[in-house]
């Protein structure tokens, strides 16, 4: 890598401390952060990380295998999990309800028969008709075949049986499914492994 960052009018590069393990770029690493619960909250770059750190409102909690960025002066820790040393009450913002939501929640997978190749719709698991609302709890995704089946019917009635429960995703759900490539340092604070 050449070049690097520059943070607080120090000039960062990332290198290698000792093993091969490659220091992922400044640019291009990303950072859990947690809340001061432990809780994760969001994903940030490696520059706001640093930032956090360096202002002392964060801890560094585990770093990436080895690999250090080198100032002029000292080397730290390339960061992959810090936590927050504050409490960040957490407005929750509420996952809006919409289409692409409801794919999202259920994995962009029918929620009747599994597929993901289908072309995938929006199914009322009460239909509209008899009384059934537009809400987390009664929006499934649902292929075309599996939606044409049902028709005007409950599951029961049809005799399909939905995959899961559905429920309103909570912000954590949407961090699991949607923060891409897992970091593996990342994993006892999403998945508690
Ligand atoms: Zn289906």
């Amino acid at each position: 890598m050449k070049g690097g960052a520059t943070a607080f009018g120090l000039r960062f590069s990332p290198i290698l401390n000792g093993h091969h393990a490659a220091a992922p770029p400044l640019s291009s690493g990303r950072v859990l952060v947690l809340n001061q619960s432990y809780e994760p909250i969001l994903i940030c770059s490696v520059k706001k990380a640093l930032l956090l750190l360096f202002l002392n409102k964060a801890e560094l909690v585990e770093s990436r295998n080895g690999a250090v960025i080198r100032s002029v002066r000292a080397a730290y820790p390339f960061p992959s999990v810090i936590r927050l040393h504050a409490y960040i009450h957490l407005p929750y913002k509420k996952v809006e309800l919409s289409r692409r939501n409801i794919l999202r929640r259920d994995g962009f997978a029918c929620q009747y028969c599994g597929t993901r190749s289908a072309p995938l719709t929006i199914d009322h698991v009460i239909p509209r008709s008899r009384g059934g609302n537009d809400t987390w709890e009664n929006l499934v995704t649902a292929c075309i075949p599996c939606n044409n089946r049902k028709g005007n019917r409950t599951p029961e009635e049809a005799g399909m049986r939905l995959r899961s429960v559905p429920r309103k995703p909570n912000h954590i759900v949407f961090l699991r499914n949607f923060m891409g490539t897992i970091e593996q340092e990342w994993r006892p604070y999403l998945f508690g492994e």
